[in-house]
């Protein structure tokens, strides 16, 4: 009986899961093979534990909901994909006919489908489909391939996109396709894998009980928690929903507890694909039917229309990793890559407490809110320490347990300001907010930065967002003395600031 891979690469989960029902409805298979397939070293390599232990739980998760519905576990394999295909390809015990998985255009995913398009060019007659709108609202190669196809720089442009590829129906709301309800049809498990793969299976949830155990790291992965989260935080919030306004919500986090994001904290889920973003609008857009709502871009709406924006020009703008032929990018002379101002940064021990309090935040548990992103991505670039938004890039995508190589890269050159779309260059955040900083930091007990730098849990409010002010007996009182129990600020702010802005000016110029 012929064979069709299921192959889940970004999208671990059932619901609204088009890459599963293609394959359950094709009729070119009949018994299906469900896969995941990893590379442990690549993987240890290059992301911290937050994100390996999401990932652990969310294969963990997906095997269980899997085998609950359709009746056998979910095969994980630890190794290069073009080795393990090449395998089940030569197998007699096989008949492969058909592999589905996800569009997707990440470098690495294009590599592994590049490899095995090579290996399946010798067997012509398994065929590769590559799912488009899995994890996007739009078929992003359909779009960048139309004939008047311009990248999208604004919102403006993102709704123009939109209401020709969906028009709004009479209430106003684009017509974005219908969530797929998890399929109630199957198909047998091909049974005999393992015999072919054996020296490839990989056991998630011993790898996952080797992990650190004490790691504070905040998101437990998995569709089913998504799941959770949603309803939590957008279906029965309608009220909080209608009214949300990005730039509005609080970079600090729940004040009863700093853990907590203030926003919906589902982009792990979406980066994953352990949530569908189709799921989220539709979510969002019920509770709009109720009543006024927000608008973009600073809606729900809006910040998934900004996700699709980045999906979308990643796949349009050549070189989008890049500083260097890459037309979303100014090439501005960044100064040479400094290991001691990196590690300050990245190890939050920079001497300005909101910054650091946030790195922190983000080793810890892999996530921080967008507006301390903000604040921390124009620090290390065009504001206080002048070094490439591409090392800070490779911070997030390593630490982050949401980052997205669309989102990250996207947002790193909004922030550093090179791009079309970025903040003005010279627009600065105040690294030292207080209660009336557009970071919108609680500054009353700043209960935020007293948990991330317990150094200075003692000191008044009035002096936690710039210690080294505060009089010598107030730091004796709160037993932290500034330059020895916490740094000194690493740079006078506001004058490197100023040297900045002219470094950035001076280098817009050479590029005319
Ligand atoms: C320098 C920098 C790097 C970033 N890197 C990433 C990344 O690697 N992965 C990532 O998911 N987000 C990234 N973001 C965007 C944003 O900060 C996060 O998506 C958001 O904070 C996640 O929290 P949330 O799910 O509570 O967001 P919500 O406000 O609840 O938004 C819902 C969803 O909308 C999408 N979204 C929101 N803001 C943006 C945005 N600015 N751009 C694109 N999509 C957005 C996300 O999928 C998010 O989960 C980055 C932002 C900056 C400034």
């Amino acid at each position: 009986m012929n064979v069709g891979i299921i192959w889940f690469r970004n999208a671990l989960r059932l619901n609204d899961n088009r890459v599963l029902v293609e394959c359950l409805n094709s009729t070119n298979s009949q018994t299906i093979l469900p896969l995941y397939i990893l590379d442990k070293s690549d993987l240890e390599q290059n992301n911290n534990e937050n994100k390996i232990k999401f990932l652990y739980e969310s294969l963990i998760d997906l095997d269980a909901n899997f085998k609950a519905k359709f009746g056998s576990n979910l095969i994980v394999l630890n190794g290069k994909s073009k080795d393990i295909f090449r395998k089940l390809l030569d197998s007699d015990l096989l008949d492969l006919s058909e592999i589905f998985t996800d569009y997707s255009n990440k470098p690495d995913d294009i590599e592994n489908e590049n490899n095995l398009k090579s290996i399946l060019a010798e067997n012509a007659s398994v065929k590769l489909h590559l799912i488009s709108k899995v994890n996007s609202l739009t078929n992003v190669q359909e779009v960048v391939s139309q004939e008047n196809f311009k990248p999208p720089k604004t919102m403006k442009d993102m709704e123009k996109l939109f209401s020709n590829l969906y028009p709004k129906d009479e209430d106003g709301f684009y017509s974005i396709d219908k969530p797929l309800e998890i399929p109630e049809n199957s198909k047998p498990i091909y049974e005999n894998s393992s015999e072919i793969i054996k020296d490839y299976l990989f056991d998630v949830k011993k790898e996952l009980s080797l992990l650190e155990k004490d790691s504070k790291s905040y998101f437990k992965g998995g569709e089913s928690e998504a799941i959770i989260r949603l309803e939590r935080k957008v279906s029965s919030e309608e009220e909080y929903i209608r009214n949300f306004r990005k730039p509005r919500t609080i970079s600090t986090n729940k004040p009863e507890n700093p853990l907590e994001p203030e926003t919906t904290g589902l982009s792990p889920y979406l980066s994953f694909g352990c949530l569908s973003p189709r799921l989220l609008w539709k979510e969002t857009e019920k509770c709009y039917r109720n009543g006024e709502h927000t608008q973009p871009p600073e809606s729900m709406h809006g910040q998934l229309m900004f996700r699709e924006m980045f999906y979308i020009l990643s796949r349009a703008v050549e070189n989008w990793d890049s500083d260097t032929n890459n037309s979303m990018c100014k090439k501005i002379e960044w100064g040479d890559f400094d290991k001691s101002k990196m590690e300050l940064w990245e190890k939050g021990q920079t001497g300005f407490p909101y910054i650091d309090a946030m790195m922190r935040q983000l080793d810890a548990t892999g996530w921080m809110h967008h507006l301390g992103r903000h604040a921390v991505s124009c620090f290390l670039t065009r504001g206080q320490l002048w070094q490439h938004w591409e090392q800070g890039r490779d911070v997030f995508d390593r630490k982050l347990v949401d980052a997205d190589w669309a989102l990250n890269n996207g947002n790193w050159l909004w922030l550093s300001g090179v791009a079309p779309f970025s903040m003005p260059y010279f627009r600065l955040y105040n690294p030292c907010p207080d209660g009336k900083s557009s970071l919108n930091v609680e500054a009353k007990n700043a209960e935020f930065v007293r948990y991330w730098v317990p150094e200075l849990k003692d000191y008044p409010s009035k002096y936690i967002f710039e210690p080294h002010l505060a009089p010598t007996p107030i730091q004796e009182n709160a037993r932290c003395i500034i330059g020895k129990d916490y740094p000194e600020p690493m740079v006078d702010r506001k004058v490197v600031a100023k040297e900045n802005l002219a470094k950035f000016k001076a280098s817009l110029a050479t590029l005319k």
